[in-house]
Formats: C-alpha cells, structure tokens, sequence
C-alpha cells in the first residue's frame, strides 16, 4: 500500500528523500530512528496536491487556516529532544495539524500510544484519513484546546506542542510524568524559544535549546 503512494511521482524518489536526510544530518540530527522514519514517511501525503512537489524541502508548508506542516528539521530535531531521555510509551502531541509529526511519533520504538488534539475540525479530519491510509492505529484524536492537555489519558511520558503559548501551561506540567519530557516553543510572535522542560524527582528542570518560529497556541474550537 505505502510504496504505491510513492509509485511513478518523481518528487518521492529515494534521492530527494536521501537528500532531506543529509540535510537534516548535516543541521546536527543524529537519531537513527529519527532519520529513518523522516525518510520512510510519506511527507507529501500530508499535503494538498498542489503542494505536494514541495514536500522535500527543508521548509514549512501551508496546510490551510493559516496553519503550516511544521519544517521536517524542526520535526526532527523536536522528536529528537523528545526521545533524548529514554523511552516514551505515551504520548501527548498539541497541534496536529496535517499529522505529519503525529505519525513520526507514532512510529518511533517504543511509542505504545500518542494522544494528539488539534482545535480545527477540518484540519483534524484530514489528519485522521492520512493516518489511516498509513495504518497508524495507535493514535487517539481529539478536538480541542490543547492548553489544557488531556487529563484523563495522563501521565505522559512524552508531551509535545507545534504551537507557542506565551508560557508553558501549567497543566501540561501537572500530566507529564516523573522521567517525562515536554518539548515545545514558547513566547511572543518574533521571539520565541523551543523549550524543554524534564520532571524529575527531584522538581521541574527547564532548558532553553533555540530560537524557533510557530503559529500562537489559540484558544477554543472550531467546528465546520
Ligand atoms: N505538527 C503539525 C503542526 C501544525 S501547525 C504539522 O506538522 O502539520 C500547529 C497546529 O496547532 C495547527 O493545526 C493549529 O490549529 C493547532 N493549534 C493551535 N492552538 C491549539 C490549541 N490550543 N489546541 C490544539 N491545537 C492547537
């Protein structure tokens, strides 16, 4: 099934794909899982057809409602901090967008399950065909505002947004569990940082990685 969504269209040859993955390597990503799965991932499903020739590239793309796929090094390199500290079996994800890194985190080893909410329906729907065309059966939907993440599917060993509130919700702290990791941007339009924040025994640990640029973390739902 999946090598027939690559079959005859030239933009998915193995080498604009072997190309993507030397770039990445190139930008400082060392996760073999991580590279493998960013090559093996059918990006250009995940967006409309008229765009779909771009889905190599090294950039953000449009996906509709003023929302974009988030850049596959961003991709990368969020997965990649995400995992840096040990398996993460659940998983929350804020902002699913096309389900491009939805699918990404489905399949990392390990992942059990990844809980992912998005506030836009239609975005949402479009998701959801795509991972079933991939069969990722081991996502969980749901829409909503994300600011208050997912309490009754918590704790998450693993939290991650693609999009930026002015401060991390303090909700999405109170359902990461003990060892759990949250990766996410944060700050105003213009200067925001991707942040990691690690709850251990000990207390909450935050670390600042690199200036970024998301959409803003909106508030309420919006239904077709
Ligand atoms: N990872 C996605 C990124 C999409 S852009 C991809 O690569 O396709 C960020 C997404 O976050 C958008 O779809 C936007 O609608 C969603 N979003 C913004 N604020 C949100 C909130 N409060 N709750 C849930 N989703 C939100």
């Amino acid at each position: 099934m999946e090598s027939e969504l690559f079959a005859g269209i030239g933009m998915t040859s193995q080498r604009t794909r072997d190309r993507m993955m030397q770039r990445l390597q190139e930008l400082g990503i060392r996760n073999f899982a991580v590279l493998d799965l960013m090559r093996s991932t059918p990006r250009h499903i995940f967006l409309d057809e008229a765009l779909a020739q771009r889905a190599y590239e090294d950039s953000a793309l449009p996906i509709g409602y003023q929302q974009t796929l988030s850049q596959p090094y961003i991709v990368a390199r969020m997965t990649e901090l995400l995992f840096q500290r040990g398996p993460r079996r659940r998983i929350l994800e804020i902002g699913t967008g096309s389900g491009y890194q939805t699918a990404i985190l489905a399949r990392m080893p390990d992942v059990d399950h990844v809980f992912s909410i998005e506030r836009i329906q239609p975005l949402q729907e479009k998701a959801r065909q795509r991972l079933r065309l991939l069969k990722i059966y081991t996502v969980q939907l749901r829409l909503a505002d994300g600011t208050f993440g997912w309490a009754d599917k918590g704790p998450f060993d693993g939290i991650l947004a693609a999009a930026a509130p002015k401060q991390v919700p303090p909700e999405l702290i109170t359902q990461l569990a003990e060892g759990g990791r949250l990766v996410m941007p944060v700050g105003e339009d213009g200067e925001q940082q991707l942040v990691v924040v690690d709850k251990t025994a000990d207390g909450i640990e935050t670390t600042i990685i690199e200036p970024v640029k998301f959409v803003p973390l909106l508030t309420g739902v919006m239904r077709k």
